[in-house]
């Protein structure tokens, strides 16, 4: 049942589970991460402002509201007695009016070289209605409803939860104790609950096995019509992961495949994975699994000069041959991208692909190499690697900036060939129809 392992996750992280090893990456896990996030949107949006959790969704009401002219903000007092600022130029820029939002397209018509962006105001009030209604030194007027203001609160609380809300970047952190968490493939299609549930864990826990899928080729389209479309690239809208004579892919033999996430020869990777075994070998063929944002962490808490390493040089990888059509692609990637704030984003690790190019002053040769070890030995320690065996009927999906993936090398008869059809999608698409499905399923957010 997909509620049950799903409930896994969905508990706080705190009481998730007692085991030893689990305790120790939820440890790990705890220290820089806000609240928990397996939440539904509306215990989210509860959470977003300064005081004001206890109150439900779209009850807030305003007490008053002044303008602060010094400072060019407007002070909206809230019924709890929270307070939240906003400026008067961001106020202007985003009136609702028609004239200044188009209805249908719900966007900004309004030109920001018509906006005085120095601008006071003349008047400002609450409505009967709950509206803050303000009244510009052109005679314009703007309308506000209350809980499009609220949502909009500038504090760094209220921002830390929408953030979290829009883009759920709070993770669930893994090592070999991993249990997979499963649904049921024909309910992902048919039941948003379901399918919402589904993209929750693939974004927190970045894997999640669908049960059941007809052994039989077509199904990773049709789950990535659920979500929308599917993501194109040189190997074709799907492809077909098995032995095939004249390989123009490793993955395309018997032979181990070690650890990787896929495509870094793109310089935007896949953001998602498909995998649907639709016949297993008889022997070997095993799956393997790690945490890349995981052994991040641990790279960097262990050995932080590699960590440094591996987050600023660029390293070359490429990709040749023909499949769609001709390909001769050529990328330069971080093994560990970093955003502005130091998270790690995005994984690229491909020792088949990484290039012999090797764009670097001869002296950061020696160093990249002892750090891309000093990387791989930790995500190769057999406490941080998960490994499995998909059945036939078991599609698996999964995070491709984040999880690097493997497998065992396994023997190929001709009465048993092993046969697993693959696609990718991206991220964009899947958090599109995971907003969507949230609010159809909690009718909010
Ligand atoms: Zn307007």
């Amino acid at each position: 049942m997909w509620m049950s392992t799903f409930a896994r996750f969905a508990l706080p992280a705190l009481q998730r589970s007692t085991g030893v090893a689990a305790r120790r990456v939820l440890g790990a896990y705890r220290a820089p991460v806000p609240p928990p996030s397996y939440l539904t949107s509306v215990q989210l949006r509860g959470q977003q402002t300064l005081s004001s959790a206890s109150l439900p969704v779209g009850r807030h009401p305003v007490r008053q509201v002044r303008a602060l002219n010094q400072e060019r903000m407007v002070e909206v007092e809230w019924g709890d007695g929270g307070h939240s600022l906003y400026p008067f130029t961001w106020l202007r820029d985003n009136c609702q009016c028609p004239r200044c939002t188009h209805e249908s397209a719900q966007a900004r018509l309004l030109l920001l070289t018509d906006v005085d962006i120095h601008t006071g105001v003349k008047a400002v009030e609450v409505t009967n209605d709950n509206k803050v209604s303000i009244v510009w030194p052109d005679q314009h007027i703007s309308l506000f409803d209350a809980e499009w203001l609220k949502k909009r609160c500038f504090s760094a609380a209220a921002r830390q939860a929408l953030r979290e809300e829009l883009f759920l970047n709070d993770r669930f952190f893994w090592d070999s104790s991993l249990v997979i968490p499963t649904a049921d493939y024909q309910q992902v299609l048919e039941d948003d609950k379901a399918a919402l549930a589904w993209l929750q864990a693939l974004k927190r826990v970045g894997i999640v096995c669908l049960k059941g899928a007809p052994a039989e080729k077509g199904h990773v389209s049709q789950l990535g019509q659920r979500i929308g479309y599917m993501r194109m690239t040189f190997y074709g809208h799907t492809f077909q992961v098995e032995d095939k004579p004249m390989a123009n892919n490793v993955a395309y033999t018997t032979g181990t495949l070690s650890t990787h996430t896929d495509y870094p020869a793109l310089h935007s990777p896949p953001g998602i994975q498909f995998l649907h075994c639709i016949k297993q070998a008889v022997e070997g063929g095993e799956s393997e699994l790690v945490d890349g944002f995981h052994m991040a962490q641990l790279l960097q808490r262990e050995d932080p000069e590699a960590f440094r390493t591996l987050s600023s040089l660029l390293v070359d990888f490429t990709d040749v041959g023909a499949d769609y059509c001709e390909f001769r692609l050529q990328s330069k990637k971080r093994v560990i991208e970093v955003d502005s704030e130091g998270q790690v984003v995005k994984i690229h690790c491909n020792n088949a692909t990484r290039d012999s190019i090797l764009d670097l002053p001869v002296d950061q040769v020696q160093p990249f190499y002892r750090a891309l070890r000093s990387y791989v030995d930790i995500m190769n320690r057999p406490e941080n690697v998960v490994t499995f065996v998909m059945e036939p009927g078991d599609l698996v999906t999964f995070d491709n900036w984040r999880l690097l993936h493997g497998r065992k090398s396994y023997i190929s008869t001709p009465n048993q060939l092993r046969h697993l059809e693959g696609a990718y999608l991206d991220w964009d698409e899947a958090m599109s129809r995971l907003r969507i499905l949230r609010r159809k399923v909690h009718g909010d957010a």
